[in-house]
């Protein structure tokens, strides 16, 4: 454990679903871990949204959350229907959480993949573009949906980007936009990357249009190393690049704010399997590493890591993963969680 400081406050969110079942499975292994964290725990999503709230949190938890400042979300299923709002859009509007940040690798020959090289970060930007929720009705025919781009928010998306590289010792960003045809909006951003790049002249950068750029990800995700891209272009591409590493139950993500941070699976609440005792907890798992790693507990985070890699490589998979031959054994949440505590302070 390299935490010699008072505990770091988080607000943790059990979710919907399968939430509960993967969190428990998670902070076990954070507790066997010795992460130097305590958890409070919030109620969003479904059960609030029912009880009569239709942003799915209150103002109670809002406090929490802002005197907090650390998120560790589970899924939470938002009720069919008008009037309920994403929850997952508010929380990142409202706290400011401007870069969306997915690490995606490979776990070749584990998990199945076309592609047993790539090791791919997309950083998203989070709060802007088409994203921005201005939109109109302009007659009974036309509507209208407007693209804001502004150059504040190009540069924390895109420092952020290069800072990220350099933390992580990644060798490369790539920068995705539309601006042969988007001359002002895509344009600015292409053009805040060209000058913050200029910073950062240990790390290589490109461009690329992206259309051609996101088929190339496709086609050959091992050329990619760190990919900045707008709100739009990144929901896309992230999503094509969780899918093609093999494994949607594995990946987490971190939705970065200025003064708040928010750590999630990448996937949704699978109400279908909810209860079994089966999800794969791997996506919250990885998502708590990278809250560790945020809050400077980075020995605390490599050691799950590394334990939670042994175990995937030893065979101890769950259903979703779980592949005649190549896995040793299927295992259930809660026995997955205990593989991997077994494995905690085990060098790779
Ligand atoms: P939501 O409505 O909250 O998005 P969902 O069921 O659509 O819930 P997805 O993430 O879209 O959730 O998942 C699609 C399917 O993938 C699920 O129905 C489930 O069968 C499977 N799945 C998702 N996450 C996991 C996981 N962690 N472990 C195992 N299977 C999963
Ligand atoms: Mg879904």
């Amino acid at each position: 454990n390299d935490e010699t400081n008072k505990a770091v406050k988080v607000a943790v969110a059990k979710g919907d679903g399968i939430g509960p079942e993967i969190m428990d499975a998670t902070l076990r292994i954070l507790e066997a871990a010795g992460a130097n964290i305590e958890p409070e725990y919030i109620e969003v999503g479904e059960q609030v949204y029912l009880s009569g709230n239709s942003a799915g949190i209150t103002q109670d938890t809002w406090e929490i959350i802002n005197r907090n400042k650390i998120i560790l979300k589970a899924p939470i299923t938002t009720p069919q229907g008008k009037g309920y709002k994403s929850l997952n859009v508010t929380m990142r509007k409202s706290l400011g959480l401007f870069a969306n940040v997915r690490p995606v690798s490979a776990l070749h020959p584990y998990v199945e993949t076309n592609f047993p090289n790539m090791d791919v970060v997309v950083i998203r930007e989070n709060e802007e573009d088409l994203y921005a929720g201005i939109e109109h009705q302009q007659t009974q025919d036309v509507v209208q949906c407007l693209k804001l781009i502004t150059r504040p928010g190009c540069e924390k998306i895109v420092r952020y980007a290069f800072e990220y590289a350099k933390v992580y010792g990644r060798k490369k960003v790539t920068c995705m936009v539309k601006d042969n045809i988007m001359k002002l909006t895509d344009g600015l951003f292409h053009q805040v990357f060209k000058e913050i790049a200029l910073e950062y002249p240990d790390i290589q950068n490109e461009t690329q249009i992206i259309d051609i750029g996101a088929a190339r990800l496709a086609a050959n995700p091992q050329n990619y190393d760190v990919v900045v891209t707008s709100n739009l272009y990144g929901d896309i591409i992230s999503d094509i690049v969780a899918e093609i590493a093999g494994s949607v139950g594995m990946a987490g993500s971190a939705n970065i704010g200025t003064n708040v941070a928010m750590f999630e699976a990448i996937h949704g609440s699978a109400p279908d399997i909810a209860g079994e005792n089966m999800a794969n907890p791997s996506g919250l798992i990885n998502a708590a590493v990278s809250m560790l790693a945020h809050v400077g507990q980075s020995l605390t985070a490599d050691t799950i890591k590394n334990a939670w890699l042994a175990t995937i490589e030893e065979g101890y998979h769950t259903a979703d993963i779980y592949k005649e031959g190549v896995s040793k054994r299927k295992v259930s949440t809660s026995e997955f969680a205990e593989q991997v505590i077994s494995r905690l302070g085990r060098t790779p």
